[in-house]
């Protein structure tokens, strides 16, 4: 029996017609004898407008955020209307959607009367788009043959209580899925649960952060040692560059865990940053695949990927950075200053991305957030700060980077015509990264893509699509 945990994300089920390929796909593999266990996202774009509907509530638009919810209940019956057929299974999902609804109005009008928004209340928010998905696609999975049920994922994803950021715990969340998806399976069943969502000890909801309904699939990937975990997106796979920045984007037929969670962690938003982990540590292959275009073989994602003849093999872009400059004299020949820096960072919790010293400064990345000037408070009591925002760190991935001669110098002169703010390869064998200005962040994707993938090695990359491409 092989198990393979299968996650579509928001695109893949963003309406009737998306949600019957998934159906297909998911049909695809009972019928190779697999034995799948489903994740889902929200429908595309249905976070983000619970998130709106909650913010402009806690605003004081009542009717805004009433009408937002409104639009995604007839969203959400027309698409349950559209894919099942059967009177009295409808009758019934549609009377539960109205329920979630009516009970996020009542939230909805609770926040326009006290005008504030808790972190806690934005994930019972959010978690709507989840619970409420992951009902319409089991039903629809029923009435396309597949034996499915649908999980209410916060009974098995066990968090800590950091809202909109809740970090899981992965030995309650074992014997959970060995206790309620393990029997499941056993019996021929296909278990569906929402991703990116949890509760903490005490029931309450929470999410592991936006986009982590890829680090769900994983967790039940490694909870369960499936075989493989297959995250089904709107793209052919883990490609050299964001296709939607440059159009030239190669698929990678093949990368290394290491490379892809560099990739991830710095920006490639085809995977969330924590997804590879739960995976490396039982060594279990993770694949992304296209659900518009099924027989593509993706991307897999394995613990050695096998040698490459280029130097690069992706380049990821995160955008909304800060750069922070310390400047000060006490530095010089003192230790201990760096720790003084970083319980700064520590106090306001703001992970740090990328520092750089000289003698007499520091300077360092951060997310842009609403800590900053706070930060920026504190930090002043030990040098003279200055912070910009608007900055944009391109990353580099590829193996033994290191290792080659030049390949610095290369990677300057593809982005010659860009001012360059700050640059870091030490870190790590496999990442070159360096930091510039937002606006220029496409160009610089684009120029380097250019430079490094003229003429990709065929073992890596699937070079037949662009010669398919070229000559149609
Ligand atoms: P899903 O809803 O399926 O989780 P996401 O929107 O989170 O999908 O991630 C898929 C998107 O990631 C793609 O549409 C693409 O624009 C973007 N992306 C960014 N970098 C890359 C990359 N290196 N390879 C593939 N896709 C990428
Ligand atoms: N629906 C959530 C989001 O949009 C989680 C996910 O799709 O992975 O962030
Ligand atoms: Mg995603």
């Amino acid at each position: 029996m092989s198990l393979v945990v299968m996650k579509f994300g928001g695109t893949s089920v963003e309406d009737p017609a998306a949600i019957e390929r998934t159906a297909a796909i998911v049909a695809g593999r009972v019928a190779a004898g697999k034995t799948p266990v489903v994740v889902v996202s929200a429908m595309a774009k249905v976070t983000d407008q619970l998130l709106r509907a909650g913010a402009a509530a806690a605003a004081g638009d009542k009717t805004g955020a009433l009408a937002i919810s409104s639009r995604l209940r007839s969203r959400h019956r027309d698409t349950a209307c559209a894919l099942v057929k059967d009177a009295g299974v409808i009758a019934e999902l549609q009377k539960w959607i109205d329920q979630k609804f009516d009970s996020l109005d009542e939230v909805l009008r609770g926040l326009a009367a006290i005008l504030e928004l808790t972190p806690r209340i934005s994930d019972l928010i959010v978690s709507n788009g989840e619970r409420i998905s992951c009902r319409i696609i089991a039903a629809a999975f029923r009435e396309r043959g597949i034996d499915a049920e649908a999980i209410d994922a916060r009974k098995i994803i066990l968090t800590d209580s950091q809202f909109q950021k809740a970090v899981p715990i992965d030995n309650t969340i074992e014997q959970r899925a060995e206790e309620k998806l393990r029997p499941l399976v056993n019996a021929g069943k296909v278990p569906v649960m929402g991703g990116f969502i949890g509760s903490n000890e005490a029931g309450i909801t929470t999410t592991l952060g936006r986009g982590g309904s890829d680090f769900t699939a994983a967790i039940i990937g490694g909870a369960l040692n499936a075989a493989a975990i297959e995250i089904w997106t709107d793209v052919d796979g883990i490609m050299t560059a964001d296709p939607r920045v440059c159009p030239d984007a190669l698929r990678v037929k093949v990368i290394s865990f290491e490379e892809a969670a560099e990739l991830a962690y710095f920006g490639a938003k085809v995977l969330h940053p924590a997804t590879i982990l739960p995976a490396v540590k039982k060594n279990i292959p993770v694949l992304v695949l296209n659900s518009r275009n099924p027989t593509n073989d993706g991307t897999r994602i394995i613990s050695l990927a096998p040698h490459c003849k280029s130097p690069f093999k992706s380049i990821a872009v995160k955008k909304k950075l800060s750069i922070i400059d310390l400047v000060a004299s006490r530095m010089l020949m003192t230790h201990g200053y760096l720790k003084e820096i970083f319980t700064v960072f520590d106090k306001h919790q703001c992970p740090v991305d990328m520092v750089s010293t000289s003698e007499v400064s520091v300077s360092l990345t951060v997310d842009s957030n609403d800590k900053l000037p706070a930060i920026a408070a504190d930090l002043g009591k030990l040098a003279d700060v200055k912070y910009e925002g608007k900055k944009a760190l391109i990353c580099m991935v590829g193996e033994d980077i290191r290792g080659q001669n030049g390949m610095a110098a290369q990677v300057f002169n593809a982005v010659r015509h860009i001012n360059v703010r700050m640059i870091s390869q030490g870190a790590s064998e496999i990442n070159m990264s360096f930091m510039i200005e937002e606006e220029d962040a496409d160009e610089a994707v684009r120029s380097l893509h250019a430079a490094f993938f003229q003429n990709p090695d065929p073992a890596i990359f699937d070079a037949e699509a662009r010669k398919l491409a070229v000559s149609s």
